[in-house]
């Protein structure tokens, strides 16, 4: 969101009326109604600096931060000192996730058909090294394998086999074919290009399963007819072992315990990036926004804790947060009145700031950060429907969360070029400003803001990044 020139003018006339705050008071105007606001929010804005989450995404966006792996430690390493710079005592929580190791090799030999096929892996694929009759198995659907199978019970029985892409889940296709009794599976695209696709998760009932191109899936198809053809599929390296990721998070107590509210705020991020992209803005971009609104709240008198979250395994489906929330108590759940996740919030080439809510609904989020956006920059920051990252654990636990990001998304999100050239100060400052006010509008001394809503609880299905499933 672009800012408005006349934010400068009143942050340098404010400068000058503070030192007559005393004086203005005594006199009911409606200046003086707006002044406490302003300075409570100056007291954030004048502390932001979006240099030092510039150099922290700098520093963060050097190679990709893959969680599980030893530049996911290296990130949590450099969080947990910057976060004891300030005068915190970070915490560390490690959990395990299974982790995907995709093949190393893979072949494909059809017997008297020579030539070079196109084999793309599916994520979560096993590894084997299979041979058998290759036969058609249409979209791979239950009914259709069944049809099949009316015919000749054994179609399938050590067989591999030929699936078209469509309809259903990948995972369902090679789940089907293996449950009638196929050893390899061969799924082709029905688009033209490359078929880069998932199985979702790890499962022990999987066999080995690559993708082909179109035209290759259609020669192949064409050339099994009315024919006996065996073939062999060998899918090497594929391995699926536990991993460990990390959560880590610090505490800014209330100021003085005896007027501690008991209510607490989580503002977030998640420090780990998907394979082959540096991560600058997802989502190195709301770590540094995390760590510095941590440096710029240590201090600030607060009655509500407050505490600064960065996530690992948010690429791989959410895993840090749900975990962080699933080992909260029914009472810390209740405690915790609002999360503000920062996910994807410098992309010079995104578009303007908004926030998203699980059910689309507003809740105490927006509604402090709609405040804030409006006092600094003269205008609400709008809210839509919400998915994909880390406060969709939070919302489903009943608290009160919304992401922000700018929307639409650059088009280096999750390539190698998302790094620190596309990142712009200035989209850094104005999110920080806004989300550092609206939580400081609700954790300082005699808080005026909008008194807390729970939502109503719900399961919603946890969407993630662009994953493409099917
Ligand atoms: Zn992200």
């Amino acid at each position: 969101m672009k800012k408005p020139v006349l934010k400068v003018a009143l942050a340098a006339s404010l400068t000058f009326s503070l030192f007559h705050a005393e004086a203005a008071l005594a006199k009911p105007s409606e200046v003086v109604q707006a002044q406490p606001y302003k300075v409570f929010d100056q007291r954030i804005v004048n502390k932001v600096n979006a240099d030092n989450m510039y150099n922290h995404i700098e520093h963060l966006s050097q190679v990709p931060r893959i969680a599980g792996t030893e530049a996911e430690k290296q990130a949590v390493e450099f969080i947990k000192s910057e976060l004891e710079s300030y005068g915190y005592k970070p915490e560390v929580q490690p959990f395990t996730f299974l982790g995907y190791t995709p093949p190393s090799a893979m072949e494909l030999s059809v017997s008297e058909l020579g030539g070079e096929w196109e084999l793309q892996p599916f994520t979560y694929t096993v590894s084997g090294d299979v041979s058998g009759e290759l036969v058609s198995a249409g979209l791979g659907t239950k009914e259709e394998l069944a049809d099949i199978e009316a015919k000749d019970k054994n179609a399938l029985e050590g067989k591999i086999a030929l699936i078209k892409r469509g309809e259903i889940a990948f995972s369902e296709k090679v789940l089907n074919a293996a449950h009638a009794g196929a050893v390899g599976v061969i799924i082709y695209n029905n688009e033209e290009g490359a078929l880069n696709g998932t199985l979702g998760e790890a499962n022990d009932s999987y066999v080995p399963a690559v993708a082909l191109t179109k035209a290759e899936g259609e020669k192949l198809a064409a050339y099994i007819d009315n024919k006996q053809v065996t073939a062999r599929l060998k899918v090497e390296g594929a391995v699926t072992e536990e991993k460990t990721s990390y959560n880590v998070s610090a505490v800014k107590e209330p100021t003085n315990r005896k007027k501690d509210t008991g209510d607490v705020i989580v503002v977030g991020a998640h420090h780990d990036s998907v394979e082959g992209a540096p991560g600058a803005n997802d989502d190195a971009s709301g770590t540094a926004m995390t760590l510095e609104l941590a440096r710029v709240l240590k201090n600030v008198p607060t009655d509500t804790k407050i505490r600064f979250i960065t996530f690992g395994a948010e690429e791989l489906g959410l895993v840090g947060s749900t975990h962080y929330v699933n080992n909260l108590s029914e009472e810390e759940i209740n405690r915790i009145i609002a999360n503000f996740n920062l996910d994807m919030v410098g992309s010079r080439d995104a578009g303007d700031l908004v926030m998203m809510t699980v059910d689309g609904e507003p809740n105490l989020v927006t509604e402090l950060a709609q405040a804030s956006s409006e006092r600094l920059n003269g205008a609400p920051l709008p809210y839509e429907q919400g998915g994909r990252s880390d406060h969709v654990p939070f919302a489903e636990a009943g608290i009160p969360a919304a992401l922000f990001i700018h929307s639409p998304t650059e088009e280096w999100y999750h390539t190698p070029e998302d790094t620190i050239d596309k990142i712009s100060k200035e989209k850094l400052q104005d999110t920080a400003e806004i989300v550092g006010a609206a939580i400081y509008e609700r954790a300082r001394f005699d808080n005026m803001g909008p008194k807390p809503k729970k939502i109503k609880k719900e399961k919603n299905q946890a969407f993630y990044h662009n994953k493409e499933i099917r």
